[in-house]
């Protein structure tokens, strides 16, 4: 029924000089995204707005709505009754049929809302708005206005054709993937840094991910369900590289060389230094990690400060005030929990210490890493050599 949506957005609205290139980018996402969907889809800028028209004879129109809800920059989804007529009394025919078809119950306080384009029409927008409103009521008298708060506006736009909509789809909000720069996303298993790479490439912020894995300590299972979070949160980000490191060398010299309560905070350490050589040749401007205060031993303060020690590009953590249980519930609503809580080890599990420090000093942790500088320095190269990059695509 409905051949076209119209795409309202929100904060790309208000952009300034600039707003082309918010606009750009969103139709360029919206194409992208719906190139998926069986259909054929055509999405156009005109005067401020995007629509996206269908071609085909047939679509998904399910498939068309999900994938439009991931889209970030999308404030709203209207399903639009798109007109090749101005006519008057088709355009009354028409909204009649629609008000008909789509609500059952027609119960309910409504407005009709009139834009004209086109200026040349005989009827002003208040004129269309009363005209149609009396047009409807006439049709179904359970109908009945209320022009302050009506529980659906029926919006009639008369531009180069008629556009007749009256849902209001909610879509992610948020602003275009890739209008904000790119960052680092360490992203193990977990439930927490699928979420973190959600939310910050929900402002714009393209991606690139590394998973530090430590075969045979952790098994190939371990790496395919990472794979898996990187497609799932791809479905919101758009596609991204993602690095899987080999950490195993790293870790079991930091397991047999330092104390065994610093095992975590170090290999923590190492892990954004080495996520932030990666950043810097991929010109990502900032980390991306999953940490909350408090959540573990090495998210205290004290610890994400020793952690912080080694990196000079900002690290964004934009979980780091939430509750787990909120945490918990972002993961359910991206889909990605059922994967996250498989349970296959990762490898800070494996060799984590039974009493891990609470507060580290940074300057002793800094000391107990001196222990591996005979070896660390080929280490790092054979796991910067031996980096497997996988394109994850949508
Ligand atoms: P998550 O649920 O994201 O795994 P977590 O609560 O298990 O988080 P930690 O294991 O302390 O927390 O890790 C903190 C953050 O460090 C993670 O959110 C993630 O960003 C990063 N991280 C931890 N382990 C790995 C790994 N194996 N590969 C890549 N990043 C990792
Ligand atoms: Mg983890």
């Amino acid at each position: 029924m409905y051949r076209a949506f119209l795409i309202k957005y929100s904060e790309i609205g208000i952009k300034g000089k600039n707003r082309y290139l918010f606009e750009d980018a969103l139709c360029h996402n919206i194409n992208i995204a719906l190139s998926n969907v069986e259909g054929d889809f055509v999405v156009s800028k005109e005067q401020g707005r995007i629509y996206i028209e269908v071609k085909s004879e047939t679509y998904d129109y399910d498939d068309a709505v999900d994938t439009l809800k991931r889209v970030f920059g999308i404030a709203a989804i209207c399903p639009v009754i798109l007109l090749d007529s101005k006519e008057w009394d088709v355009i009354c025919a028409e909204a009649v049929k629609h008000v008909g078809e789509r609500y059952e119950d027609r119960n309910f306080t409504f407005k009709v809302e009139a834009k004209r384009g086109d200026k040349s029409y005989p009827y002003t927008s208040p004129e269309i708005g009363m005209h149609l409103g009396a047009v409807l009521i006439d049709a179904y008298p359970e109908l009945k206005v209320d022009v302050y708060n009506p529980s659906v506006r029926v919006t009639v736009e008369i531009r180069k054709m008629t556009y007749i909509y009256s849902e209001s789809i909610k879509g992610p909000g948020g602003m275009p993937v890739g209008t904000s720069g790119k960052a680092m996303l360490l992203l193990s298993g977990g439930i927490d840094s699928p979420v973190a790479g959600y939310m910050i490439s929900k402002r714009g912020v393209k991606l690139e991910a590394v998973y530090f894995h430590a075969p045979p300590y952790t098994s190939e299972r371990a790496k395919k369900k990472v794979i898996t979070l990187a497609k799932l949160i791809a479905k919101y980000t758009g596609s991204f590289k993602l690095h899987i490191i080999n950490f195993t060398d790293i870790q079991m010299a930091i397991y047999e060389k330092c104390p065994h309560d610093e095992l975590t905070i170090i290999m923590r350490r190492y892990m954004m230094r080495i996520a932030e050589k990666l950043a810097y040749e991929s010109d990502c401007y900032g980390l991306i990690t999953g940490e909350s205060i408090g959540q573990v031993a090495s998210q205290t303060m004290q610890s994400l400060n020793c952690t912080n020690d080694v990196c000079t590009l900002p690290v964004y953590r934009p979980l780091i005030a939430f509750d787990k249980q909120d945490i918990v519930e972002i993961s359910q609503k991206i889909d990605t929990f059922e994967t996250s809580i498989l349970p296959f080890e990762d490898c800070c599990t494996i060799f984590v210490a039974k009493h891990p420090v609470t507060k580290p000093d940074v300057k002793i942790i800094r000391k107990s890493e001196t222990k591996l500088e005979d070896v660390i320095d080929d280490m790092l190269a054979t796991a910067y050599e031996t980096d497997e990059i996988i394109e994850i695509t949508v």
